[in-house]
């Protein structure tokens, strides 16, 4: 009998669910990777006094202080780009990122629908009109195949999430993007470290980069970093980074597509620690992939439970645990099984995203009172969104998406003991879930 570890729970008491004591009762150690060394270069940079060093005039200091330079520095050699560029956020980095692309009103780019609202919005702030284009089931990611059948001559870039810490098919959208003359765009916030081939993700596209908020792998609180081996594209993001319009002038023949800028700058506090969680980023990585696999022979040999994929030539650096419920084999719905772990103390996502059924997509508005972008090259009735259009992305959202947030947690042996337990409990009484309709 398998029995919990924090004290003697038969799997074949009563569902929790149904009144039946929960398997898992105390709390689950929290995923932390700043420590000391943290600490100690926030210390040095408030000791200094000057917790930024930016200016908006081009000059020395157009590009921000030492911490500043020392973490991009850092980042560009890490991940083994040109240029590393920091942000106070990665949605100001996506926001830089598709301006520098220089995608500009009425222009198609094609993103996936599972992502954050962040990748869709940087879109729209541009007057850009995003077109979603549905996932491979067994990644999340875009799907190469759906992204080409939307490819119009209005399109101008693709813009990909590499989602739950895998990359998506770069390969296949970079020759898609370089045989249509678009640009590719990699939005790599959830999987830092994670390997395409011998290629970090987020490097292979055009430009791409990663976040460093407070619930990723590793972070400053807020901040995000660019990546790019093109100089043009950099140039445009530190333009867009530090308020472009007021430098323009003593920089004579720049290209002023998108130019006009803000203030995405990452103080110098943020960057020093920035400078420690990049060292720790191969560690952080590891633990995740460890934890990864210890899941996987924990919760592998439930019936009808996939566990993830990870496909060919990447390596996982698991934001999320992403697991598929197969409704031809199990009887119950993915939110039976998910009401019924959540009542025996196990936290699990039910659903992620489905960006383009948010209400400024159904309804296409987002500036103003109109419909601008979506009306800036004609009427607004060539594009529409809801359900049907991404049937993957609505599918795995609906009934199949069970996951588990590792940058959230630290599962360690003794937690997914109890993990097992909950699952084979669950499973076992699978039966009494069948009919189950939301009120217990
Ligand atoms: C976190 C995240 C973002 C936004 O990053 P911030 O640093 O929070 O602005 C964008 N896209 C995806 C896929 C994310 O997970």
């Amino acid at each position: 009998m398998v029995r919990n570890h924090h004290g003697n729970v038969p799997v074949t008491e009563r569902l929790a669910l149904f009144g039946g004591p929960p398997t898992l009762v105390t709390p689950i150690p929290s995923y932390r990777s700043i420590g000391n060394e943290e600490a100690e270069a926030a210390r040095r940079v408030v000791e200094s006094g000057n917790l930024s060093e930016f200016i908006g005039a081009w000059g020395d200091k157009f590009n921000g202080g030492p911490e500043v330079r020392a973490f991009e520095a850092a980042a560009a050699e890490y991940f083994s780009t040109s240029h590393a560029i920091t942000v106070n956020s990665w949605t100001s980095g996506l926001v830089a990122a598709v301006g520098a692309a220089g995608i500009g009103p009425g222009d198609e780019v094609i993103l996936t629908p599972w992502t954050m609202s962040a990748t869709a919005a940087a879109i729209l702030h541009w007057g850009g009109v995003p077109i979603f284009a549905d996932i491979d089931p067994r990644t999340f990611n875009l799907d190469p195949q759906h992204v080409e059948a939307l490819i119009t001559p209005r399109t101008r870039a693709i813009l990909a999430a590499d989602i739950f810490g895998q990359s998506a098919d770069v390969h296949a959208l970079r020759e898609l993007a370089d045989r249509n003359d678009i640009i590719l765009i990699s939005d790599t916030a959830q999987s830092p470290g994670a390997k395409v081939g011998s290629r970090f993700a987020g490097t292979i596209a055009h430009i791409g980069g990663y976040s460093l908020n407070y619930h990723k792998h590793i972070h400053t609180g807020e901040g995000g970093i660019v990546v790019t081996d093109d100089d043009s594209l950099a140039d445009r993001v530190r333009m867009i980074r530090n308020h472009g319009e007021a430098v323009a002038a003593s920089r004579p023949g720049i290209d002023l597509t998108n130019h006009v800028g803000h203030n995405f700058r990452l103080g110098e506090i943020e960057a020093a620690i920035g400078i420690e969680q990049i060292q720790k980023l191969p560690e952080l990585v590891a633990s995740r992939q460890a934890q990864g696999g210890r899941i996987a022979t924990t919760l592998g040999h439930l019936e009808g439970l996939h566990q993830p994929h990870v496909a060919e030539r990447n390596t996982h650096v698991y934001y999320v645990y992403a697991m598929k419920i197969d409704p031809t084999v199990i009887p119950a719905t993915r939110d039976a099984l998910h009401a019924a772990l959540t009542a025996e103390g196990i936290p699990l996502m039910r659903q992620y995203q489905n960006i383009h059924l948010l209400p400024a997509f159904r309804e296409k508005r987002a500036f103003g009172s109109g419909h601008y972008p979506w009306d800036y090259t004609g009427s607004h009735d060539r594009y529409r969104y809801g359900r049907g259009m991404c049937d993957n992305a609505e599918r795995l959202n609906d009934s199949e998406f069970l996951g588990i947030e590792m940058c959230r947690y630290n599962l360690d042996d003794g937690v997914l003991v109890s993990f097992r337990a909950a699952f084979e409990k669950v499973w076992e009484n699978i039966d009494s879930l069948r009919n189950w309709q939301g009120v217990p």
